[in-house]
């Protein structure tokens, strides 16, 4: 850059300054003006206010409908006031004003009832509060049927010999987590769920031995329980074929594999048979009674 140049330059420079200033100075001068003028329509509110007989005489009311809906600049705590009303009053007064989006259900426009009105926070498209009232007592139905439902299956249970229940338990609790190597709650431990597999056997055990069966008698567990035990006891049946005979045999003479291979059959069968009473019971469109409903609720609180 030549050095002749440089005043021309320092001569823009300050021009582009004493500009920028004069910007500044109109900009404070407009704001000041502004609070002015938003003062000065507060104050012909409230002549407006003082003129009419009453907060909801229709002049003032479409007044404040348009300064509240059309003049973001005003602001609606303050225009209460000068009209003489809380916020909350004025805003029941003058009504809601269309949000510009249609309920996907009914394609009603939803309305928005306050300047920080947002559409309604919830999955899926915007619903007006019509629907979101249908919406939630269809969900609530659903979910109500669902827990009729699984109470069925979490109540059914899967009969098979007192002989095979000791078979499997006493397989699973041969192989405690510990000697496989598996902390509680590591992943390995909940993702194959061992030590919850182990406790569940051992739960069984100590349930069969305080019922006081024989090995004969038909006994029932639940699909939860029957499952996790049969899919552990089928993990570890491989694993010492010699170790597993040992220990089934003072139990039954029958090959374990088979014996769970069977087992496993009557969970599923079993599985399958409560899911379809279920589905017979509460089907779908089924409305829950009160009492049903009651219970429900009653049954979680315990
Ligand atoms: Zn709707």
């Amino acid at each position: 850059m030549s050095e002749d140049k440089l005043p021309d330059i320092l001569d823009h420079v300050l021009k582009s300054v004493r500009d920028f200033t004069e910007a500044e100075v109109a900009l404070a001068e407009a704001e000041q003006r502004l609070v002015l003028c938003r003062q000065g329509v507060m104050e012909q509110v409230q002549r407006l206010r003082d003129g009419v007989e009453a907060s909801h005489a229709p002049e003032l009311i479409t007044v404040l409908r348009h300064l509240y809906w059309q003049q973001p600049g005003i602001h609606g705590r303050a225009l209460a006031q000068a009209a003489g009303l809380t916020l909350n009053d004025m805003l029941a007064t003058i009504g809601p004003a269309p949000a510009g989006i249609l309920c996907a259900e009914c394609g009603v426009e939803l309305l928005r009832t306050s300047r920080s009105w947002q559409p309604p926070a919830r999955p899926g498209p915007p619903l007006c509060p019509d629907c979101v009232a249908v919406d939630n007592r269809t969900r609530s139905r659903r979910w109500h049927v669902q827990t009729l439902r699984s109470r069925i299956i979490r109540e059914a249970r899967v009969p098979a010999t007192v002989r095979e229940w000791r078979a499997a338990t006493e397989l699973v609790l041969a192989y405690p987590p510990l000697i496989q190597g598996i902390r509680r709650g590591s992943e390995a431990d909940l993702q194959e769920g061992v030590w919850r597999g182990w406790e569940n056997a051992r739960g069984i055990r100590t349930r069969l031995i305080n019922a006081a069966v024989v090995d004969d008698d038909v006994w029932g567990i639940t699909v939860e329980e029957a499952r996790l035990l049969v899919s552990i006891a089928l993990k570890v049946v491989d694993w010492d074929t010699a170790r597993t005979r040992d220990i089934v045999d003072p139990t039954t003479d029958e090959a374990a594999v088979a014996l769970l291979s069977r087992l496993q059959r009557a969970v599923r069968d079993e599985a399958e048979a409560a899911q379809q009473r279920a589905d017979a019971a509460y089907p779908e469109g089924y409305e829950p009674s009160e009492d049903e409903i009651n219970e429900i609720w009653g049954g979680m609180s315990l």
